[in-house]
């Protein structure tokens, strides 16, 4: 069982919980993006037996009324086993996903993984488009390897970036990373025709992507994370597409503690919960 205060983070340890979790969004007119929990495999046995579940999870979103779709991390599928399992795994996900109808994203983790993640993605999305990719703004690559997405099918979905790669690679400041962040979202609204993410909390950055859309017409959608300003998810519904990303799984510790490490008001929040019992 996930305990109270992770539970605010997490929407349960079984796809059941995750599902249930979706129809109460979609109440709230937000559409969900379920990730089971999982990364950072070495070994093929559980890339597979997670690919597995991913599948079986399409099939019952498919087979529901909701409006959600999945989020699948490279290293969960493998993408640090071999390049051939995680290309095979993802294939596999994919084709499930155009028999049940869901939309597939594909997170973007360390930038030991960007090259095989992009290039997975180009080649896949010719044939599948209805898979989007996270790019990075602290990334320097990015504005690069946004073009390239240009020409193709797919969604974009833009984030500031949660890893720390070397300087040599990525923006460190916060303020530099605000501002490539901005410059891509306007790349992005100008080159695309398939539909922008702006995956962020960041009201400056949503009101940005509000003008954008008034200049280039591109569609696109606001993403945050469950329990993160959940009334602004629930007031941006009211006149944008606006999709919440549902983390689900036994393996929902190290998340939670992700999230409390990144924001002081969510680490207050977990300590006025352990003080007040
Ligand atoms: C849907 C979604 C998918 C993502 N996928 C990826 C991915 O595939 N790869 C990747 O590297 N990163 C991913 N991220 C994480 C992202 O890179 C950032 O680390 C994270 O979103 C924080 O940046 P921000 O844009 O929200 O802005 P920030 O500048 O960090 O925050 C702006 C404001 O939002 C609020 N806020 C932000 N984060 C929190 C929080 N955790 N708790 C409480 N308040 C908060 C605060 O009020 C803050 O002042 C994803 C984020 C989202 C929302």
């Amino acid at each position: 069982m996930i305990p109270p205060v992770a539970d605010r983070f997490v929407a349960g340890e079984h796809p059941a919980q995750a599902l249930e979790h979706a129809r109460q969004l979609n109440e709230r007119d937000i559409g969900a993006i379920m990730n089971l929990l999982g990364e950072h495999y070495h070994e093929r046995g559980p890339a597979e037996e997670d690919a597995a579940t991913y599948r079986r999870l399409l099939a019952d979103i498919g087979r529901s009324p909701l409006d959600a779709c999945v989020s699948v991390k490279p290293s969960q599928i493998g993408v640090q086993v071999e390049e051939a399992v995680f290309r095979e795994n993802l294939r596999e996900v994919v084709t499930q996903a155009d028999r049940h109808g869901v939309f597939v994203w594909l997170d973007m983790e360390d930038h030991t993984t960007v090259d095989a993640t992009l290039e997975a993605f180009c080649d896949l999305v010719v044939e599948h488009p209805d898979v989007g990719l996270c790019l990075q703004a602290n990334m320097k690559r990015t504005p690069e390897d946004l073009a390239r997405l240009a020409d193709l099918p797919g969604k974009v979905r833009l984030v500031k970036g949660a890893y720390d790669p070397p300087p040599e690679l990525a923006y460190r400041e916060k303020s530099r990373v605000n501002e490539a962040y901005r410059e891509l979202l306007e790349q992005a609204f100008r080159t695309f025709d398939g539909g922008v993410a702006v995956g962020s909390h960041d009201p400056v950055m949503v009101a940005h992507a509000r003008d954008l859309h008034e200049a280039y017409g591109t569609d696109f959608e606001v993403q945050m994370l469950m329990g993160v300003r959940e009334g602004a998810q629930t007031d941006l519904a009211r006149d944008l597409p606006v999709y919440q990303y549902v983390p689900y799984g036994t393996k929902w510790l190290s998340y939670f503690y992700r999230r409390l490490m990144e924001n002081k008001e969510n680490a207050l929040f977990a300590a006025r919960a352990v003080v007040s019992g």
